[in-house]
């Protein structure tokens, strides 16, 4: 227990990422007072600008599944349809938002374990051998590229298992009794919303990067996409949640 005078924000840790090297409240974080020395590199200059580009990577998304023939609503809607925990026979394990997640953790670790990168850089190390490129520009694409899929692994299994943890909370009534700021289910959609956006940002610097990878980079933000709008559908009203030290 942290006393009333303590610097350390009580229950930070339970709604946060546990990104560590990337989070802005290590010094009042008992979790990492434990843990402790790591390597900090400015942590809101790196989030601010991955989310520079969140409402472009949403453009872009909806005019390749447009130009695909992807109508984005409509696959949702097909999912919301099923979405209701209220009916005593329905189990979290069998509903649209695990399937969809589980799908995206599956499938975006089969893409990172692919030759696929490694191809790419083959590419880039021919590029350069031809003079058809800077090496000091492909060092920054590496970096950039090197940084989406730190991103990327980081929120892979975290995404699923906090929308099972949604999905757990909503189909249990405990949390009806709180208000929304505090409701348990809340807090957990605002984390995996905010873990998707990042990973759709970072998605998104792979599609711009790699254009033989567009297809099944596509495939992977529309999953992410789809679980980000299932979710919003669960918990309607999770932006009110209040994670303490991040939103107050
Ligand atoms: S609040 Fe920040 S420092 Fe504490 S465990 Fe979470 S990410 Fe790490």
């Amino acid at each position: 227990m942290d006393d009333i005078n303590s610097t350390f924000i009580s229950g930070i840790y339970n709604w946060c990422d546990r990104w560590c090297e990337r989070c802005a409240f290590t010094a009042r974080c008992r979790v990492f007072e434990r843990e402790k020395e790591r390597d900090l590199k400015e942590p809101e200059d790196f989030w601010n600008a991955l989310s520079e580009n969140f409402k472009e990577t949403l453009e872009m998304l909806h005019l390749i599944a447009e130009e695909h023939g992807i109508d984005l609503e409509q696959t949702v809607k097909d999912s919301e349809a099923d979405t209701s925990l209220e009916e005593e026979d329905k189990r979290v394990d069998e509903h649209p938002l695990n399937i969809i997640t589980s799908e995206y953790l599956f499938e975006g670790k089969d893409w990172i374990e692919s030759s696929k990168l490694e191809e790419y850089c083959e590419k880039l190390t021919q590029q350069i051998d031809l003079g058809m490129r800077q090496v000091s520009e492909v060092n920054d694409e590496v970096a950039k590229i090197e940084e989406a899929l730190e991103v990327i692994q980081w929120y892979l299994f975290f995404i699923h298992v906090k929308s099972k943890r949604v999905l757990n909370d909503l189909s249990d009534d405990f949390w009806e009794e709180y208000p929304e700021e505090e409701k348990s289910y809340n807090g957990s959609t605002k984390i995996a919303m905010i873990s998707i956006e990042r990973s759709m940002q970072a998605w998104k610097i792979l599609f711009d990067a790699m254009e033989s990878e567009q297809d099944s980079i596509l495939n992977l933000l529309i999953l992410l996409d789809k679980s980000r709008k299932l979710l919003a559908a669960l918990a309607p009203n999770y932006a009110q949640f209040i994670r303490p030290g991040f939103d107050e």
